[in-house]
C-alpha cells in the first residue's frame, strides 16, 4: 500500500506523518516513511538545490524537471522496491505537490505535468492519500512560531500559498477514491482521530 501525506506549509505533515507509522507499526504491518523532494542520497541532492535561498532562482521549468528527477530515482532506488517487497510506503508528499506547487503556485500547465508524470511513473500512484487542509493564515502563523530560516518556497507570499491550497483541493476534487481531506485546523487529538479512522479501511483491506 503506497499513502501520501499532503499539505501547504504548516500543515502539521512532520507530526502526522509519525502518527501513521505508528498506526501501522501497531498493526504489525512492515512500513517505510520518505519523502520528496529527496528519499535517496541523489533525490536529496537534488532536494538542496530546490530549497537553497542563495545563487540562481531556477525557471519554472527547471523547477518542476527536478521535481520529477528526484522523483524518478526516489521510485526506482526506493519506493518500488518497498511496494514489491510488499512493505507499506508512507511518503511525506508525492506527485499531488508537484500540481499544488508547480501547478498552481508556479503556473506550470496540469497537461505538462500530467506528460511528466506518466513519462516518470506509468500507471503509479498512491493508494490512498491525506490532504492535511486548513486556512493558509493559520497554517503561515504555525510556520512563523517554528522560527526557523525559511526555505525558498516557505518565503513565497499568501497569495502563492492560497493557489498551493486550492490546487491540492482540485487534485482531491479530481481523485476522491483515494484521497482523504483532513481539517488540520483542529487540534492535534481531533486530526489524529481523523487520520485514523480513514486509515481503518486500508489496514483492514
Ligand atoms: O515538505 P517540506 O516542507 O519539507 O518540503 C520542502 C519544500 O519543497 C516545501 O516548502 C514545499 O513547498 C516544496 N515542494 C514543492 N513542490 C513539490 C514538493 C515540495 O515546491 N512538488
Ligand atoms: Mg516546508
Amino acid at each position: 500500500c503506497f499513502i501520501t501525506l499532503e499539505g501547504g506549509e504548516g500543515v502539521g505533515k512532520t507530526t502526522n506523518l509519525a502518527y501513521l507509522t505508528q498506526q501501522l507499526q501497531a498493526a504489525s504491518i512492515p512500513w517505510i516513511a520518505t519523502r520528496e523532494p529527496g528519499g535517496t542520497p541523489l533525490a536529496e541532492r537534488i532536494r538542496d538545490l530546490l530549497l537553497a535561498n542563495d545563487g540562481e532562482k531556477p525557471h519554472e521549468l527547471t523547477e518542476l524537471l527536478l521535481m520529477f528527477a528526484a522523483r524518478a530515482q526516489h521510485l526506482e532506488e526506493v519506493i518500488k522496491p518497498a511496494l514489491a517487497a510488499g512493505t507499506w510506503v508512507v511518503c511525506d508528499r508525492f506527485t499531488d505537490a508537484t500540481y499544488a506547487y508547480q501547478g498552481r503556485g508556479r503556473g506550470q500547465s496540469e497537461s505538462r505535468i500530467h506528460q511528466l508524470e506518466k513519462l516518470v511513473q506509468e500507471n503509479l500512484e498512491p493508494d490512498l492519500t491525506f490532504l492535511l487542509d486548513m486556512p493558509v493564515e493559520a497554517a503561515t502563523a504555525r510556520v512563523a512560531a517554528r522560527g526557523q530560516q525559511p526555505d525558498r518556497f516557505e518565503q513565497e507570499h499568501q497569495a502563492f500559498f492560497q493557489r498551493v491550497r486550492e490546487g491540492y483541493l482540485n487534485q482531491a476534487l479530481k481523485n476522491p477514491l483515494r484521497f482523504r481531506v483532513i481539517n488540520a485546523d483542529q487540534s492535534l487529538e481531533a486530526v489524529q482521530k481523523d487520520l485514523k479512522e480513514a486509515l481503518i479501511p486500508s489496514l483492514l483491506a
